[in-house]
């Protein structure tokens, strides 16, 4: 069997949608087919609740698109006019739940989390009924039954015990077509709705596969694969054919917005190859992400070139730090106490300073608490106060066989 998931774009209108059947019918292997919401809905539910909870009324407006947009679709993707009213019915009784929560906000005027989430999951909700009932045979699960979260720094993580136990048996005995709904989830602990994090469905699709012991991960989008460089600053960028899960990873992690990060780490770990394939062109071959390293003859190998905006460099500086024991241990304890997140380390080789990489939105916090954290050190003076470097972009060249090879850095400087 292998998983296929399409994302918003390929969701997104009626001619996409219908692009999507005839890729799934084709396959003669059971599927496991992940949508993501309509494009374009995900954004739109969060601005719409954001204008609720302030009290515009114009969030029914934007209300009203969303659910234009929708039966839109049905009338375009549905032709047997019995199987449309079912679902219109259907979609619409989703929608006035929708639209009853939304008048909820909008009279207290507020938003907690848990109300966002319950707003935000009624996109994927949407899209993997309408989609379920244009493929042939397709079977509509719902995600928020077997994938299943706790909380961790305000942050919903997977519970996989429970949530690879959960899938084994839904999907046993497997259909010829399963079709689920990306991106939303359940608490453990509550059972209320949560997610898995903006682009997340791309992470839905790897946990059933990994848990189904896939042959192959489908990430259907709407490019050709994951390319040299940002196309819209290099305009000479090309798609890479082959990479490995480690390069992947460097190219997701810096940028590159073809796959939603956590997604990769689950089908590594099993071996399971990834494909990225583009809806609107379904005969290119795609990048091909594997665990094989190949060196290709007359191939680069550098494979591609990434960035990212806003980040910052932190600096915890003393002549006091050198040679002893422990600062190091100190620094990234109390970075992990707060919930921040460290992308890039180095520390100068007299260890008077170590210097380390986060987001913009993580710097006041980092810096705030490693002052607190060597206060001590810092009134003898034996250390400095810890300086945030702002607003730096970060550039990653990727490319496994750099490693032995000399002269790249030289040439990248
Ligand atoms: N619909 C969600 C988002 O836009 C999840 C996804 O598309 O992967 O973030
Ligand atoms: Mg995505």
């Amino acid at each position: 069997m292998k998983v296929l998931k399409f994302g918003g774009t390929s969701v997104g209108s009626v001619n996409s949608i219908l692009s999507v059947k005839k890729i799934v019918e084709a396959i003669e292997e059971p599927v496991i087919v992940v949508v993501s919401a309509l494009g374009g809905i995900t954004d739109k539910l969060l601005a719409t609740s954001t204008m609720a909870s302030k009290g515009d009324l114009a969030y029914e407006k934007e209300l009203s698109e969303i659910i234009a947009r929708h039966l839109d679709v049905i009338e375009g993707v549905i032709e047997d006019k019995e199987v449309r009213m079912d679902v219109q019915k259907k979609v619409m009784a989703l929608l006035d739940e929708l639209s009853n929560i939304f008048k909820g906000v909008y009279l207290i005027n507020d938003l907690s989390a848990k109300t966002s989430d319950t707003i935000v999951s009624y996109g994927e909700r949407l899209s993997s009924l309408i989609v379920s009932n244009v493929i042939k045979d397709a079977k509509l699960f719902d995600s928020r039954k077997y994938i299943k979260t706790v909380k961790q720094f305000n942050k919903h993580i997977v519970d996989f015990d429970l949530t690879n136990k959960l899938i084994k048996e839904t999907f046993s005995p497997l259909p010829k077509v399963s079709l689920v709904p990306g991106f939303i989830s359940s608490s453990t602990e509550t059972g209320e709705v949560t997610n898995l994090g903006r682009g997340g469905s791309d992470y839905t699709a790897s946990i059933l596969a990994t848990a189904l012991g896939a042959n192959t991960l489908e990430i259907w989008t709407d490019v050709d694969g994951f390319m040299t460089a940002d196309p819209r600053v290099i305009s000479s960028a090309y798609v890479i054919d082959r990479l490995t899960f480690t390069e992947a990873m460097e190219l997701c992690n810096f940028g590159a917005k073809v796959i939603y990060p956590p997604t990769i780490y689950p089908v590594y770990h099993k071996n399971i190859p990834i494909r990225i394939l583009n809806t609107f062109n379904p005969t290119a071959p795609g990048t091909y992400i594997s665990k094989e390293r190949v060196k290709e003859e007359g191939k680069a190998i550098i494979k591609g070139i990434s960035s990212i905006n806003d980040t910052c460099l932190i600096t915890v500086q003393g002549l006091g730090m050198v040679g002893v024991i422990g600062v190091n241990y100190r620094i990234f304890k109390t970075l992990a106490k707060n919930g921040i997140s460290v992308f890039m380390v180095s520390q100068a080789s007299s260890e008077n300073n170590t210097t380390f990489a986060v987001r913009n939105a993580d710097a006041d916090l980092a810096v705030q608490v490693l002052n607190d954290e060597f206060a001590l050190e810092r009134a003898q003076g034996d250390m400095n106060d810890t300086v945030a470097e702002k607003d730096l972009a970060t550039v990653a060249i990727v490319g496994e066989n750099m490693k032995r090879t000399p002269g790249i850095a030289g040439k990248l400087f």
